[in-house]
């Protein structure tokens, strides 16, 4: 069994169609769409393995007021338990999954991500504060030999509906908060990373403004 160094190539056939990335993206969308009624950051995921649901998440940080948990961690833990009740190797469910979420998983799920060995993930727009894919760190792609495995990322998808739903939360969570005010220098129309930028008042507010992201 391979521990380190594992062929990126070798889960290609892995690489969901058009018509998968349509179908699984919506239904992340409606968790994001349910997370953002529950007053919660709006991410919703999936995680889908021979092609059947096998986890699914939305942010639930606010709700259980645990910063960690993030649409991703609330999934892979389903995916754990769907290992257990079934009697399958973790390990081997999950270098056959792919995740869909709608937005670029942080710097932490990236990070788990990788420990699981999730091997591809399709996401919505960027996540220009806590990215892991890229966007502030590259831990999907980096060559990091004690954490896991690399995966793959697929970008963009529905971006911008994907931004809009940050700004709604963002708008209604705090009435009594000052106006955000986006750094225009920073909008990148392509990904529509706005929103992920937006300020508030004091850094102090906007730490935690932010802190719940993806
Ligand atoms: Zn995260």
């Amino acid at each position: 069994m391979q521990e380190v160094g594992v062929d990126p190539e070798k889960n290609d056939f892995l690489q969901p169609s058009d018509s998968e990335v349509q179908t699984w993206m919506a239904k992340a969308f409606d968790m994001a769409v349910e997370a953002l009624e529950n007053g919660e950051v709006p991410v919703g995921c999936l995680m889908v393995y021979n092609n059947e649901i096998i986890g699914k998440g939305r942010n639930e940080v606010n709700e259980t007021k645990n910063a960690t948990r993030h649409a991703e961690m609330v999934a892979l833990d389903q995916v754990l338990d769907w290992c257990r009740l079934r009697e399958k190797d973790c390990k081997e469910v999950c270098e056959q999954t792919v995740l869909y979420v709608t937005v670029e998983p942080c710097i932490m799920c990236a990070a788990a991500l990788r420990l699981l060995r999730i091997p591809f993930v399709v996401y919505g727009c960027k996540n220009e504060r806590f990215g892991g894919c890229g966007s502030v760190l590259d831990v999907s792609s980096d060559h990091l030999p004690h954490t896991g495995t690399s995966f793959k990322c697929i970008a963009g998808y529905r971006a911008e509906e994907a931004v809009e739903m940050l700004k709604t939360f963002y708008k209604q969570e705090n009435p009594n908060a000052p106006k955000p005010k986006v750094r225009k220098d920073s909008i990148n129309p392509q990904d529509g990373a706005a929103v992920i930028q937006v300020m508030r008042g004091p850094p102090d507010e906007e730490t935690e403004t932010i802190a719940h992201l993806s």
